[in-house]
């Protein structure tokens, strides 16, 4: 015999979620093993920076995954996600720095080595706070497989990746202008810099020409960097310029003649379409000087002081140099003029410096080659993109791609395995360092002091978490993974690295989906920033809402569109949903003979109701719904589907007319239905509200341990009853119809009328008439009468619907006067504020100061308005023309 928990009256998130995890996690539901017999369904979550703590954006890219992993693993799926961190070097390294910073110590006081040991102690005391998090959200992840992107087994394939790559010569080391913190020292990529538009100046310099015959004129934000100029270029279609190209100029203040050259890719409407050339601090002008062949002059050092190579400006910080490089351009009347000119400015993303782009020493990584292959897979279709858009996006990029560069000069990372000879400085790639160098035979090396980038060691992620470079047999069984979900900002940063690796490595893609989900906004559209005070913290809502809410509230908007617009009240809507199914739960429960321990029994078809079948019906079709909708990542169907069936259908009409049967002798067939159908819906809403779904299954009738691993219902089209379906529509409609009618006069909730409905057809007829006791129960009719034509004499209210016509007498439901001066008095009270609301509203002063979601609120207001305006200057026809 089962004993069934009681549902207490309120639901109360917080223990229940807690007892359950605990529960999935001591029963390892979570955990798989590879088991050729079954089918797989595999992900490896997008591992977020072990700095992280969960942000709303993580909360709907992580409750998707685990939406699909349950509802995979109750399809029967041998389901496994792997968990894990990613050891985010430049943003870890700032986290540790800072601490010591407050101590009065940097990393240079400690040295590489105790540094590293300072970040390891760190990693251990707090690197856990966002996966601790996710166990909060309830995800189902194989725990016993957590990695870290710096574990020893997973450093191991990162050397791997490196040497093999190394080794068929495509790490190469070169020269480039790179994104350079002068703060952090140390390389930083695209992603890690943030642009800013700020105030500065464009200066006009006059480079005289060498031979006397005139001057050009160039226009820069960087005056500093002219120190550095080796060419001046312009379009070779530019008329202004066709006699001078291949002439000198003089570079002014250095006094060095420089060529003046033909580039296509010089816009000749910018400024005076002549543009100085600095190949050593600009990314554009570094590729006009490979093309042309320039020389590249460091004029700015890493440290963000000018160089011996800038003259009598050498040892200046960038910004004094700048001013004093104007003072003399100016003192020799170089200076043709200056404007104020607003430009945006790339940042370090992590201290807010300045970037310096500046020509340093890097390894890099070939991509031309690496990226046809992924290029091809993503062509032939064989990895996915959903929504389908960002194939375009990612080919593009693909097609245009450029050498990778993958060092960093920070302290925690990957330390690059290449070894230098001392002796003739040939560089060789190995996890230890050679014996002998394969050049000179000398044995004394020096390794690299520069890490990887993150990104390098991120790319191997959805194999190496599987034990790669090993043939493990989790590498054989859950490899291509099923989807990766991730952000779109990241698509050529960390998917297309996967992609790239993956079919060099393994000659097979990592993933057949990529699921790129939507931004999370605020309701006014705006990004959610803790620094704007814009954001949501979404542990706050778990706290005070439970989990399931919170995970439901970002599902029921996870389509396929850009943007989520997401606030507080969408999450207490979501609340009432929750509350509303356990109430019904709570009725349903109460009954249900739950002592014999037994499943109702399934009645035979006869013993069924119109409303049963219809209710089945139904359900059947939200079946559909929710495996549609989350087989093609419309979650947000899925979700709409379970809501509109579950509060719409089963609780406001089906437990509604349910409940006399309920009550009588003949009650089986009843509570076998009202208990399948909610014993089915709690299963088919469990991927998305694990928690209350799972509290609720076990306190009812139910079979297995958890509903967790209980099989996800599969769509029966048996079961869907048309003639039951329209039969509801008309005993629905007919409903509505009266209540309207009801609401429009005003009449006292508890009181009853008479009613007369007229049916268009026999079909009509025959549902309403069999269904009559539930409508004059649902409708509060004293008397229905069916009639073949509309009532004579006296006062109707009529309604149209599409199965009757229907009609209430006026008479003896309201007091008519009085209730005709109370409309009266309100129409005029609402007629006040409304013109009180367009005087606003045409006020330009309004319109055009105020913020716009006030205008757009008084919009609403406005609109509101009128609305009730017009329902009550019916509601008034009505009442007078008596
Ligand atoms: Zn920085
Ligand atoms: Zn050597």
């Amino acid at each position: 015999m089962i004993a069934y928990d009681k549902l207490p009256k309120v639901y109360e998130p917080g223990d229940v979620e807690s007892k359950w995890y605990k529960y999935w996690m001591e029963k390892g539901y979570f955990h798989a093993e590879a088991d050729p017999s079954r089918e797989c369904y595999s992900i490896t979550i997008p591992p977020p920076n072990v700095t992280g703590s969960l942000h709303i954006g993580h909360a709907l890219c992580y409750t998707i995954q685990d939406v699909l992993g349950r509802w995979k693993r109750m399809q029967g799926y041998n389901t496994l996600i792997v968990p894990g961190t990613d050891h985010a070097g430049i943003a870890t390294q700032n986290v540790v720095e800072k601490q010591l910073a407050k101590e009065g110590l940097s990393r240079h006081n400690l040295g590489r080595e105790k540094f590293l040991e300072r970040v390891w102690e760190w990693k251990r005391e707090y690197g856990g706070t966002i996966l601790n998090q996710f166990k909060r959200m309830g995800y189902s992840f194989d725990w016993e497989r957590e990695r870290f992107t710096m574990d020893q087994d997973y450093a191991d394939a990162v050397l791997e990746e490196f040497i093999r790559w190394f080794n068929e010569g495509l790490i190469y080391r070169g020269v480039r202008v790179i994104n350079w913190c002068p703060r952090c020292q140390t390389a930083i990529s695209d992603i890690e810099v943030e642009y800013q538009e700020m105030a500065g100046h464009l200066w006009h310099i006059t480079y005289p020409l060498e031979d006397g015959s005139g001057s050009i004129t160039v226009a820069t934000t960087r005056p500093e960097t002219m120190l550095g100029d080796t060419a001046i270029a312009v379009n070779p279609e530019d008329d202004r310029y066709m006699g001078i190209v291949g002439k000198n100029a003089m570079l002014p203040i250095m006094n060095r003649p420089i060529p003046i050259i033909a580039d296509v890719h010089v816009d000749p409407d910018f400024g005076t379409g002549a543009v100085k050339v600095t190949p050593a601090h600009d990314p554009n002008d570094f590729e006009i000087g490979e093309r042309h062949k320039l020389p590249s002059i460091v004029v700015i050092g890493q440290d963000g002081t000018m160089t011996e190579e800038a003259g009598r400006f050498s040892g200046m910080d960038r910004y004094a140099a700048r001013d004093a490089v104007v003072e003399e351009l100016r003192a020799q009347g170089l200076l043709d003029h200056e404007e104020e000119y607003t430009h945006s400015v790339g940042t370090c993303a992590r201290c807010g410096s300045v970037i310096e782009p500046l020509l340093s020493a890097q390894w890099f990584v070939r991509m031309k080659e690496l990226a046809q292959p992924a290029i091809d897979a993503v062509r032939d279709g064989r990895v996915k993109f959903v929504p389908e858009r960002y194939t375009g996006l990612y080919l593009d990029w693909m097609e245009n791609i450029r050498d990778w560069c993958i060092s960093r000069q920070l302290w925690w990372g990957h330390r690059i395995p290449v070894w230098k000879c001392e002796g003739c400085g040939k560089y060789m790639a190995g996890r230890n360092a050679p014996s002998a160098c394969k050049k000179c035979g000398g044995g004394a090396f020096e390794q690299e002091e520069d890490v990887l980038d993150t990104w390098f060691s991120s790319g191997l992620w959805p194999f190496a978490v599987l034990g790669w470079p090993k043939k493990t047999p989790e590498l054989e069984y859950f490899y291509p993974t099923s989807v990766l979900t991730t952000a779109r900002d990241i698509i050529y940063l960390w998917v297309a690295r996967m992609i790239m690796t993956s079919m060099h490595f393994l000659d097979e893609i990592p993933f057949h989906d990529v699921y790129i989900y939507a931004t999370v906004l605020n309701e006014e559209g705006r990004r959610m920033s803790k620094s704007l005070g814009t954001g949501i913290d979404p542990l706050d809502i778990v706290d005070k809402y439970g989990a399931d809410t919170l995970r439901f509230a970002l599902i029921q908007q996870a389509g396929k569109g850009q943007d989520i617009r997401f606030s507080e009240g969408r999450v207490e809507s979501v609340r009432n949903f929750g509350n509303k199914i356990w109430n019904m739960s709570r009725f349903v429960l109460l009954n249900l003979d739950t002592e014999s321990g037994n499943l109702p029994e399934r009645p035979s078809a006869d013993k069924l109701s119109v409303h049963d079948k219809w209710i089945l019906s139904r359900l059947q079709k939200t079946i559909d719904a929710v495996n549609t909708g989350l087989a093609g990542y419309d979650m947000d169907n899925a979700a709409r589907a379970l809501y509109e069936f579950l509060w719409s259908e089963y609780a406001d009409w089906y437990i509604e007319i349910v409940k006399p049967r309920l009550q009588g002798e003949d009650k089986a067939a009843a509570q076998w239905a009202v208990w399948h159908v909610l014993e089915t819906s709690l299963r088919l809403l469990h991927p998305i509200m694990p928690f209350i779904t799972e509290q609720i299954w076990q306190s009812i009738p139910h079979q297995g341990e958890s509903i967790m691993i209980a099989p996800f219902p599969k769509f029966d089209e048996s079961l869907v009853d048309e003639d039951a379906e329209s039969h509801m529509n008309a005993v629905m409609d007919t409903v509505r119809a009266v209540r309207n009618l009801r609401a429009e006069i005003g009449v006292a909730p508890g009181k009853r009328t008479p009613g007369t409905v007229v049916p268009n057809g026999a079909a009509a007829r025959a549902a309403i008439e069999e269904s009559a006791e539930c409508v004059k129960s649902l409708a509060k009719l004293s008397q229905l009468t069916l009639a073949a034509e509309a009532p004579s004499g006296g006062q109707y209210m009529s309604a149209h619907i599409p199965a009757a016509d229907i009609y209430l007498p006026l008479s003896g439901l309201i007091d008519v006067d009085k209730e005709a001066a109370r409309v009266k008095t309100e129409l005029e009270s609402v007629k006040k504020d409304l013109a009180r609301s367009e005087d606003k509203l045409k006020n330009p002063q309004f319109t055009e100061k105020a913020p716009a979601a006030v205008v757009e609120k008084e919009r609403r207001i406005l609109a509101e308005l009128t609305d009730k305006a017009a329902r009550l200057e019916e509601r008034l026809s009505v009442l007078q023309g008596k």
